[in-house]
């Protein structure tokens, strides 16, 4: 932590972006946006709140993009890895880190290690990263089946703790998993879906897929077995390898929803992981609807590179930097519209976790945007809970 991080200045009370491209995520042309203590208060041509008796802080867009905040759906705050043992655990996520990679709103899981990483820990960390503006919340559970809690069960997590909105990511299909039955599946989307019901949250399951050849076949199991609707899933890392993608294609046919990550290393493109990139416009191009095709990073994660003897070989922190990364790359290599590139950042990935003030720029709204450079989409300012932060 630095004195420039304690220091962060609080938002101003009105905030006027000038003449700016607007991506709502759908393109809406040239316009001005007037933000207030948080939250979008007008959208509109001409506005002038000068005279009004508060001070006005302007930002000239000038026909720069004006993006929703990115919400990335699957981040480790606390740090994710340890498969390398004690020395291999990845390090907390930084406020100016995200800010930096134009993500306002986050997700935070576990992951694999819910021995020396807590629950109480991730909720601190989540704490802390919203001190700076950032809108941080949790899931019950871990990769292991029972699923590990914070009060003693997942209902009781999505009821009683504000933060937590949901649960993950399970692992199925992984070496690392628990190898967890479709029934013990099904028992925890019901109780995320009834914890969920009760607190007025998505109770969405988010769930970490692994490369064995088995793919989704359990979700679809536990929804054909039982009333668990299929939306209740969301399983993430479906571009690891071209199966496990198509698999993920017919799941959205079937109904589902996937979520594609954005952080790689070269070992995992030798294994056949496709860019998440690519794989958006791939389901895109096979008819997929936008609406549940999602983009997280998996930010701070360990990238675990194995052998064919399953021998750790290497690790690497995954950077929350991808997912703007792969915005950009699914609209300049793979023409995607910007408006839909965008959405499988924002709207998207909002709706399936039911955050109804995030993903979208529209009067209520929370005050998280982004400005981003007209030809290149490079990022100019985040604003996140209406704090500006620019790179230095
Ligand atoms: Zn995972």
């Amino acid at each position: 932590m630095t004195s420039a991080e304690l220091d962060s200045p609080p938002a101003p009370p009105l905030l006027l972006l000038r003449d700016a491209e607007l991506h709502a995520p759908e393109a809406l042309g040239r316009c001005d946006v007037l933000l207030a203590h948080g939250r979008i208060l007008a959208i509109g041509q001409g506005l002038d709140p000068r005279g009004c008796g508060v001070p006005v802080t302007v930002i000239e867009a000038a026909g720069d993009v004006l993006a929703p905040g990115l919400v990335d759906g699957l981040v480790h705050p606390g740090g994710g890895g340890g498969e390398g043992g004690f020395a291999t655990r990845m390090a907390p996520l930084n406020a100016g880190t995200a800010l930096a990679a134009g993500v306002t709103t986050l997700i935070g899981a576990l992951g694999t290690d819910d021995v020396t990483r807590s629950h109480a820990d991730l909720l601190a960390c989540a704490r802390a990263l919203a001190t700076r503006g950032l809108s941080v919340y949790i899931l019950s559970g871990s990769y292991r089946v029972p699923a590990v809690t914070l009060t003693g069960c997942i209902r009781r997590d999505l009821v009683l703790v504000p933060e937590m909105i949901g649960v993950g990511e399970i692992a199925i299909a992984d070496h690392r998993g628990s190898q967890p039955s479709a029934a013990e599946l099904a028992r925890i989307a019901a109780d995320a879906r009834v914890g969920g019901m009760l607190a007025g949250k998505s109770g969405t399951v988010l769930v970490h897929c692994g490369d064995a050849p088995e793919g989704l076949a359990l979700l679809r199991e536990a929804s054909t077995r039982w009333p668990v609707p299929i939306r209740q899933w969301h399983p993430t890392h479906v571009n690891r390898n071209a199966r496990l993608l198509a698999d993920g294609f017919a799941f959205v046919r079937e109904g589902g929803s996937i979520d594609f990550t954005t952080s790689s290393t070269p070992g995992f493109a030798a294994a056949g992981e496709v860019p998440a990139a690519r794989a958006l416009a791939e389901a895109l191009a096979a008819g997929l609807p936008i609406a549940r095709l999602s983009l997280s990073s998996d930010g701070q994660a360990s990238l675990p590179h194995f052998d064919a003897e399953g021998r750790l070989c290497s690790l690497e922190v995954a950077p929350i930097g991808s997912l703007l990364a792969a915005v950009q790359s699914a609209v300049q290599t793979h023409g995607v519209p910007l408006a839909t590139a965008l959405a499988a950042a924002t709207a998207t990935p909002a709706a399936i976790w039911g955050l109804a003030r995030k993903g979208r720029i529209a009067p209520g709204m929370d005050a998280d945007l982004l400005l981003l450079d007209r030809a290149t989409l490079a990022l100019k300012t985040t604003i996140a809970g209406g704090r500006c932060w620019r790179p230095s």
